[in-house]
């Protein structure tokens, strides 16, 4: 039971290609002070995130939110695509704008989640 609730959670799609969206990954976006040993990386155990200049604030959350920025390896800017989906990694899997147990569609969560305006400051 254990593991097929640790399955779910390590795979939470959100409709990435349907909705050819790159919200999540251009840039990535995580909490600051974000560890580095969290970073994805690849085969050859390569951190697949660099790190951006600057920090974001999401405008609704000024007081309370800080985000780092990485450019990811795999985001292929041209197709607005990861380029590896399938095997992306687990941190990946878990980041979804879709809440399955939601009312709202998804239609609906994708837009709130993606709606969101940015300031951008000196770190
Ligand atoms: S906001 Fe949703 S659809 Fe867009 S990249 Fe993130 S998970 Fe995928
Ligand atoms: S590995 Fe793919 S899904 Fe993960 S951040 Fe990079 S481009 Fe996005």
């Amino acid at each position: 039971m254990e593991s097929i609730e640790k399955n779910k959670k390590d795979n939470n799609p959100g409709p990435c290609i349907e909705k050819n969206c790159s919200y999540c990954c251009n840039p990535v976006k995580v909490r600051r002070f974000f560890p580095e040993n969290k970073i994805p990386v690849n085969k050859n155990k390569e951190k697949i995130w660099k790190k951006r200049e600057g920090l974001l604030i999401p405008k609704n959350e000024i007081d309370t939110t800080r985000l780092e920025t990485y450019d990811c390896v795999n985001f292929d800017k041209s197709t607005g695509r990861c380029l590896d989906y399938e095997n992306r990694p687990t941190i990946c899997r878990r980041a979804s704008c879709i809440d399955k147990s939601s009312t709202e569609s998804i239609d609906e969560q994708h837009k709130k989640s993606t709606k969101g305006k940015f300031i951008i400051i000196k770190n």
